[in-house]
Order: C-alpha cells, then structure tokens, then sequence
C-alpha cells in the first residue's frame, strides 16, 4: 500500500482570523497536527500534495461567485498557505515528493492532473487533510472514492466552519466511502 498525503485549501481565506472565508479557531486549531503530518509524511518521502483553491478576481462565470464572498484570487495573500504549514512548505517545497497544485472546484481532481500523477506513482491510498471538512475534503473524498483510491481522514487534521457538516462529513467518510477516519 502506498501513501500520498493531500493538504487541501488551507489557505489564508480559509485559515486566518481576517480571512475572507475564514474556517475560523477549528481551522488554526488543526495547524500544529497538520504540520506535523506534513513532516512525517516527507520525512518518509511520500509525495505531499498541497492543492490550493485558484479564483479571478470579480469572475462571473465561475460557480462559486454565486455562493460565496471572494476568496483565494489569484495573486493575493488569501491563496498563500497559512501560517506553519506555510513555512514548513517553504523548508520541503524544492524536494522532488513535493507538489502545490491549483485548483479551481472543490475537489483536489477536477481540471486538476492529480489523478495522473498519483497512478504514476503507485500510489492507491490518499490521506486527506486541510479545509474545509463538509466541502472541499468532502468532494475530494467522493472523487477519490469514485476512482478507486483507498482514503484516510486523520479527523485532527480536518475542520470547517460549519461544525453539523464537520460531523456529518466524517461520518460519512467511514459509513459510505469506506474511509479509516483516524482520531
Ligand atoms: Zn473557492
């Protein structure tokens, strides 16, 4: 069985107090396990891939400028990464196991090669991380279930804003994609 770890989204929109579609405390209190998942995972060299939200400023076609405020435009701080993790992709982001990819809907495999560059890396299980728990984890999860991949929910490595829909997704992980939702 073979590993790669997704840190999806955990941006400054998503993460920081001012953030524009900020996951607020659950967010900065997940920030210190998931720096330390991000370590161990490159520490053992398996591929980490840090897939990172990409919208246009004022874009009316996009689907989500219906429903949400602006968040992660391109060329902003909003779509840098957050905090600690931030700078520990700055210490590992020159390793060869090491990706930041854009993406531009809530899963990590639409438009995205993704997909691509995991089968050729043998890989069969993802382990998925970041923000936020009931949107972009949740449709990343479905597609990679869709496509065959094994998945891993480390549950202290996930949040959202909306706690019901943080509850319900890790439920759903476990009861209806199979997913091992670690605690
Ligand atoms: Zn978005």
């Amino acid at each position: 069985m073979s590993e790669a770890l997704l840190v999806i989204d955990y941006s400054y929109d998503f993460a920081a107090p001012d953030g524009r579609l900020t996951a607020g405390i659950p967010a900065r209190e997940i920030e210190e396990e998931l720096v330390q998942k991000i370590k161990s995972a490159s520490d053992a060299n398996k591929p980490v891939f840090f897939m990172m939200d990409l919208h246009q400023e004022g874009d009316p076609h996009h689907p989500e400028s219906a429903l949400f405020p602006p968040h992660n435009i391109a060329g902003t701080r909003g779509r840098e990464l957050y905090g600690r993790v931030k700078r520990i992709y700055e210490e590992i982001k020159d390793l060869g196991h090491v990706f930041f990819i854009d993406k531009t809907r809530y899963s990590a495999f639409a438009g995205t090669n993704l997909d691509q560059l995991l089968r050729e890396r043998n890989i069969d299980t993802v382990v998925l991380t970041g923000l936020v728990t009931d949107i972009c984890i949740l449709h990343t999860a479905v597609d990679a279930y869709n496509k065959g991949y094994k998945i891993k929910v480390p549950a202290s490595c996930v949040a959202s804003f909306n706690p019901e829909g943080h509850t319900f997704a890790l439920e759903h992980f476990k009861n209806s994609l199979g997913a091992t939702v670690e605690r």
